[in-house]
């Protein structure tokens, strides 16, 4: 007797995806770097993702950090000004980061 295996998995889980705002791809959430910019008008790395506020997403690739800070990006996106020194902060936090190699060109 062979017995029927039914699977109630589905075949492919739904992975939501984010659109980098440095080289414009879409990339599965959980691969990319959100910044949010809580109610008081400050911008933070938010590991979690559940952090409240206006959110934009980075891959973890200098490329991208470099568009997102020198084109405005960021600040665009999240509708405020980043000051250079809130910028260092921020990029320092990259080199913490696994490097995914986005070939922003
Ligand atoms: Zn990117």
């Amino acid at each position: 007797m062979r017995r029927k295996i039914i699977s109630k998995q589905s075949p492919r889980a739904k992975i939501p995806e984010r659109t980098c705002v440095g080289c414009r791809r879409k990339r599965p959430k959980r691969e990319l770097v959100r910044f949010v910019r809580a109610s008081s008008g400050v911008v933070e790395i938010d590991l979690s993702g559940k952090k409240a506020g206006r959110g934009v997403y980075l891959c973890p690739s200098p490329g991208c950090w470099e568009m997102g800070l020198k084109k405005n990006r960021l600040d665009q996106a999240l509708r405020t000004k980043i000051s250079p020194e809130k910028w260092a902060q921020l990029a320092e936090f990259r080199f913490f980061l696994k490097d995914v190699g986005c070939d922003a060109g």
